[in-house]
């Protein structure tokens, strides 16, 4: 397959290509059809499955006999299913949500709507049910307690733009993760994406960056208060400054160079070589499959270069060689995620957002062991 050898010139932080829907859309059929081979019960209210060949319709955890694949219709409840034709179990009855299951439901549909983050005490008192049995029925039909919920819920953001009103569970399935519990553990890690910062335009959000001359020419640096969300190279502190408003045009942003100073410090050995990895957090919105490009990339050692088909291969989607070239492409933080370190597979630097120069003496200064 050949390589793409020019990128998207500049960007506003990617919003899903039609690509990354489909991709999600798979992921989530491919798992919900896994919890109902798993008859796995935490799943029950979230979604029923129908049988074509039966015309009837079932909890995912119904003990009856599993169906062929090909023969299995989702819908998202009851009603959905009824409404297309199909009739109730009369085993799993999946019309009947247990009283347990309406705590848990009611609970997050709190959630769900809240604004702030909600407490348990405060949420225990609107169930009706005390903070300890809350705890331990949410916990169980989730995966998650109700804090760890609301920090996931922020995860749905990914998908904003795509699908208003998803339940959490639903979207962090799309995000691409097996389970809810590794889901969490993944969220606050690398990438903090948080709901509000990143909707569209920055609304919401307060962004402090700072400008500074470095070796490739001026850096702009940008943060929200849970991590960086711009890293920027330009030749003009005026254009690049422009830039960044015109594209978080809703945010509250302020230049504050000092304010900035550690960041840009750690950027600037990083760029002097003197140290190797960049342990900054990072606050940058993703669809699942940049997410799990960029991980990729920062894990490529400094002084190497992979191609953008090894990148492929790592991720596990060979044939997605032009979607890892755009997702390179959209890398928001420069150096911070070393897109730079890719390159073609025949050896070309192909392109750079930030000009195939700076690439080019990037990765040479790189190699010399500077
Ligand atoms: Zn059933």
């Amino acid at each position: 397959m050949s390589e793409p050898k020019r990128f998207a010139r500049k960007g506003r932080i990617a919003a899903p290509t039609p690509r990354d829907y489909a991709v999600s859309m798979q992921t989530e059929l491919h798992n919900k059809w896994q919890q109902v081979l798993a008859r796995d019960a935490r799943q029950d209210g979230r979604f029923v499955f129908a049988v074509r060949t039966t015309g009837v319709f079932c909890r995912p955890s119904c003990p009856s006999r599993r169906p062929r694949r090909d023969s299995v219709e989702f819908f998202a409840g009851p009603r959905e299913a009824e409404r297309a034709g199909y009739r109730a179990c009369l085993r799993c009855k999946p019309t009947q949500i247990s009283e347990q299951a309406q705590y848990v439901l009611r609970a997050r549909q709190l959630l769900d709507n809240a604004e702030g983050v909600v407490t348990l005490a405060e949420l225990s008192k609107r169930v009706g049910l005390s903070p300890f049995h809350l705890q331990r029925l949410f916990k169980r039909a989730t995966g998650l307690s109700p804090r760890e919920y609301q920090s996931a819920r922020r995860m749905q953001h990914i998908k904003a733009g795509l699908r208003k009103g998803e339940d959490v569970t639903t979207a962090l399935y799309d995000a691409g993760f097996g389970s809810p519990s590794r889901l969490y553990e993944n969220a606050n890690q690398q990438f903090g994406m948080t709901p509000g910062t990143y909707r569209r335009g920055g609304e919401g959000a307060t962004i402090t960056f700072g400008i500074a001359p470095t070796p490739l020419g001026r850096m702009l640096v940008a943060a929200t208060e849970r991590g960086l969300c711009a890293v920027r190279f330009g030749e003009s502190a005026t254009e690049l400054e422009r830039d960044l408003r015109e594209e978080f045009h809703a945010a509250e942003l302020h230049r504050d160079d000092a304010a900035m100073g550690r960041y840009i410090e750690h950027l600037l050995a990083n760029l002097r070589g003197e140290n190797t990895t960049i342990d900054l957090p990072l606050d940058i919105r993703a669809t699942a499959f940049q997410k799990k490009v960029w991980e990729t990339l920062r894990q490529i050692p400094r002084g190497e270069t992979r191609s953008y088909t090894d990148v492929a291969r790592e991720i596990g989607d060979p044939n997605a060689v032009r979607a890892v070239a755009r997702a390179c492409a959209s890398n928001p933080v420069a150096i911070a995620v070393p897109c730079h370190r890719v390159v073609r597979s025949d050896g070309e630097l192909a392109g750079y957002r930030w000009g195939v120069e700076r690439k080019k003496k990037l990765l040479e200064a790189e190699q010399a062991g500077s």
